[in-house]
């Protein structure tokens, strides 16, 4: 027997359940993708703002930035290049001069600040559905580690009664604004008030889906709630709406030195080249102004979802990502198929990513796709 077999037979039955993943080849062009000649209406893009392909964008920013070098270490030996202090000063001017500290990617953030800021007497309070960079990131800390019901505040407030004692040092509530699977959105309003009925509550917000999509600049849901100063960690990621590659982390100027000092995938890990850094400036820069864009795909998210749920379909959403629940895998996928050949790129979520008998349909809008796509759409769900 050889040693791959293992992986083989493994392989063969991820087939048989479904469930097995490939890495396709494609061609984007806007809002459309093309596979093996077939153009799809691109509805799986995380490009919330449409703006991976904005060449007048592109242009205008290596008309600015002509000679940028690539990256060769660590930001704590020579890979400190003034692009990455410059991105940091004008997010924490933004974030009512809160401090910021820039990560690699989003799943790089999220799996080094949790177990660089827990010990054994941290406990993290985690919702049922957060994102799998943060459950790895739970799971490589020392903290204890219990999860709350799906934005349910009375429960976590009971657990927080429950372990709110003299062994618990800091109780970290760990959730995401805009959730990827639901859609729907955490009550940050509701989270800060329960944090300041305690006095060990940190709060760590994950706004991947939700910076350059929520706020009146763009900057999440934390600016659309107003509750950017008291959320004691707030993070994001470059790699979604602003079209680039890279996390952040608005904090107190306390934990982002800590940070600096202790974490291992910011000390062990090259930085990223300093023209992709220039460009999620550039990025960042250009989004705060797109209003129009943020105000059309909040119209659309609205139009769609009512027309879901007019079809009878069951959708938590309140969000550009627009999930239509279906129940098992097999009609999932094949809906998903059906949908695809009729020239709508749509894919299946199955378990384990969410819960059993709740496969569903995941509509991911961006801001270049037109009110009449969706109705197309909706007319042959
Ligand atoms: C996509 C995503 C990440 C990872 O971000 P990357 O920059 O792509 O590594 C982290 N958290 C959430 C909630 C995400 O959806």
């Amino acid at each position: 027997m050889s040693l791959l077999d293992f992986y083989e037979q493994a392989l063969t039955v991820l087939k048989q359940q479904g469930n097995y993943r490939q890495l396709t080849q494609y061609q984007q062009q806007g809002k459309w993708l093309t596979i093996a000649s077939k153009r799809m209406l691109n509805l799986s893009s995380n490009d919330y703002l449409g703006l991976a392909e904005h060449s007048e964008l592109k242009q205008k920013f290596f008309e600015q930035n002509e000679s940028l070098m690539t990256s060769s270490s660590s930001r704590l030996l020579t890979g400190n290049f003034e692009e990455y202090t410059c991105l940091e000063s004008t997010l924490s001017d933004a974030f009512q001069g809160r401090s910021a500290l820039l990560f690699n990617s989003g799943y790089h953030m999220n799996i080094g600040i949790l177990p660089a800021l827990c010990n054994s007497k941290t406990l993290i309070l985690a919702d049922k559905l957060i994102h799998a960079s943060m459950i790895d990131g739970i799971r490589l800390s020392a903290a204890t580690y219990v999860r709350y019901r799906h934005n349910d505040l009375n429960h976590l407030k009971q657990l927080i009664e429950k372990y709110h004692d003299d062994e618990i040092e800091r109780i970290i509530v760990v959730t995401e604004s805009v959730f990827s699977m639901d859609g729907d959105e955490a009550d940050l309003q509701g989270l800060v008030a329960l944090k300041q009925q305690f006095n060990k509550v940190m709060l760590y917000v994950d706004e991947a889906h939700a910076i350059g999509v929520r706020g009146q600049r763009g900057l999440g849901c934390a600016e659309q709630y107003a509750v950017i100063e008291h959320i004691d960690f707030l993070v994001g990621t470059f790699g979604k709406a602003l079209a680039s590659v890279g996390g952040y982390l608005i904090c107190d100027e306390v934990i982002k030195l800590y940070l600096i000092n202790t974490m291992r995938p910011l000390v062990f890990s090259t930085a990223l080249p300093p023209v992709n850094v220039a460009w999620t400036h550039f990025m960042f820069e250009q989004m705060q102004s797109m209003s129009t864009q943020r105000q059309h795909l909040h119209q659309l998210s609205q139009d769609l979802k009512q027309q879901v749920l007019a079809k009878g379909y069951v959708c938590p959403s309140s969000s550009h990502l627009v999930p239509i629940v279906i129940g098992e895998n097999d009609q999932t996928v094949q809906k998903s198929k059906q949908l695809q050949d009729l020239g709508f790129y749509i894919m299946p979520v199955r378990p384990p990513t969410v819960p059993k008998h709740q496969a569903r349909l995941r509509i991911s809008l961006t801001a270049s796709i037109q009110k009449q796509d969706v109705f197309d759409l909706v007319d042959i769900l």
